[in-house]
């Protein structure tokens, strides 16, 4: 764990050479891009930082603007990067002011996606450094668990906190969650930190073989 900026001199794990929006998925039978990549989904509850991380991991002001334009935000958002792989933007979920009803909606299109998409390669699990886990964090994170697809868990909005509470928050949260300190990545979208970190951790994921192909050990 770092908790420095883009350390200088080292080159970027992931410089973007091409980014392109390629559509909306509106519900689980609805339009999806074509299978051709391997796929990297992004989930957090609304407000988590994933705009912001999405900007600074792309190096873009405002790539991620589509997601939280009115009436897309309940809809999973596809970006081409670099032809190497597609970044899925899922619906940010439990937005506490509406109701238990609809809290519960994002749940179809989000689970039906990670659950059946045949080349998911991995998910980036958002958590608020200053916020314990909600009730939805963890329905997302069984839901991962029984999946079984590779996760990261970047921590957001590190530089709220001072370093020394940051790193002890990003231990606590770690040994709650049972996460290895490799799927751990403490983020800050003001400060940059951990944008390589990240990037770097989604190069390694996508060099990793088939999960769903992998014997366990
Ligand atoms: P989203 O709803 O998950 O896409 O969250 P946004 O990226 O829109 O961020 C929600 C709020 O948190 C905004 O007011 C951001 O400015 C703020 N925010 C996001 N990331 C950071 C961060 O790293 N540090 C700080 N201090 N604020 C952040």
């Amino acid at each position: 764990m770092t908790e420095s900026g883009t350390p200088t001199g080292t080159p970027d794990p992931m410089v973007i050479r091409h980014l392109e929006y390629l559509g909306p998925m509106a519900t689980i039978d609805g339009w999806r891009p074509e299978i051709t990549l391997p796929e990297i989904a992004f989930v957090g509850r609304s407000n988590v930082g994933k705009s912001s991380l999405l900007n600074k991991l792309m190096r873009r002001k405002s790539f991620a603007r589509v997601s939280t334009t009115p009436g897309r935000t309940r809809e999973i958002h596809f970006f081409d990067v670099n032809h190497q792989f597609v970044l899925a933007d899922l619906p940010g979920y439990g937005y506490a002011r509406i109701s238990k009803e609809r809290k519960a909606e994002w749940r179809p299109l989000i689970e039906g996606y990670l659950g059946t998409s045949p080349r998911l390669q991995g998910v980036v699990q958002l958590l608020d450094v200053r916020h314990d886990p909600t009730n939805d964090d963890y329905v997302m994170m069984d839901f991962l668990a029984d999946v079984g697809v590779p996760t990261i868990v970047a921590i957001t909005k590190i530089d709220k906190l001072k370093p020394a509470q940051a790193r002890a928050r990003v231990e606590e949260l770690s040994k709650r969650l049972g996460l290895d300190a490799d799927q751990v990545v403490p983020f800050s979208a003001h400060t940059g930190a951990g944008r390589d970190e990240l990037a770097s951790a989604l190069m390694q994921l996508l060099a990793m073989p088939d999960w769903r192909t992998t014997e366990e050990e």
